[in-house]
């Protein structure tokens, strides 16, 4: 059995958390595009070099970019089962262009709906672990309590660059829930209130999909 999945909803609606959940349920890789473009930027590799300004200012790296990106990380043997993108498709067209690199299309699209105001409250008091990417609210620990990494705010979690990154999202990525529900692949989900419960929603209503 296969299973794609993609991920949609606003920066700090969860997609991180439920797609690692998802990804240890199904026994499949979590792909985040943005973990991929932050750990470019920590190597400083050629591709890091090239779109840390973009991430900093929370502006959207080029689609070519994105979907070369994409198309060499979902043909590598770990995602024969399957897989969960986080963070991509990001635009219409990067959406058309993962239909011409994965014939059979993806399974469903787990969109998570959190108002705009818990969105920012959560992003701007988020920490990520410099390590291992997991992500905590900021009054707790400066320590990882997966990986025991440093704990710090991300650039693009400040608040002025929150709201721009939502606006981004707004202009660019929310007309995606329109694209795949002509196709028929939304599944919507509540995703406020504690982590496990949004868990259980995805979980059940995605087994629906995929039996
Ligand atoms: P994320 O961790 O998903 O919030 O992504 C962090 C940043 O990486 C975004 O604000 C963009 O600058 C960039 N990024 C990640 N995925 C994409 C994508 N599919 N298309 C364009 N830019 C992306």
């Amino acid at each position: 059995m296969s299973v794609k999945l993609i991920l949609l909803g606003p920066p700090g609606s969860g997609k991180g958390t439920q797609g690692a959940l998802l990804g240890k349920f199904y026994g499949i890789p979590e792909i985040s595009t943005g973990d991929m473009l932050r750990q470019a930027v920590a190597e400083g590799s050629e591709l890091g070099k090239r779109v840390q300004g973009i991430l900093t200012k929370g502006q959207l790296v080029p689609d070519d970019v994105m979907v070369s990106l994409v198309e060499e990380r979902v043909s590598r043997e770990d995602c024969a089962q399957g897989f969960i993108l986080d963070g991509f498709p990001r635009t219409v067209d990067q959406a058309r262009a993962l239909e011409r690199v994965l014939p059979g299309g993806i399974d469903a699209v787990v969109y998570l709906r959190v108002p705009r105001e818990e969105v920012i409250a959560r992003l701007a008091g988020r920490l990520t672990c410099r390590r291992c990417g997991a992500v905590y609210a900021k009054t707790d620990s400066s320590l990882c309590q997966v990986c025991g990494g440093d704990l710090y705010q991300r650039d693009d979690d400040l608040r002025s660059t929150v709201e721009h990154r939502l606006r981004v999202y707004e202009e660019h990525t929310a007309p995606l829930v329109g694209y795949y529900r002509t196709l028929d692949k939304v599944r919507e989900f509540d995703g406020s209130g504690p982590v496990e419960e949004v868990a259980r929603r995805v979980e059940a209503g995605i087994a629906r999909v995929i039996a």
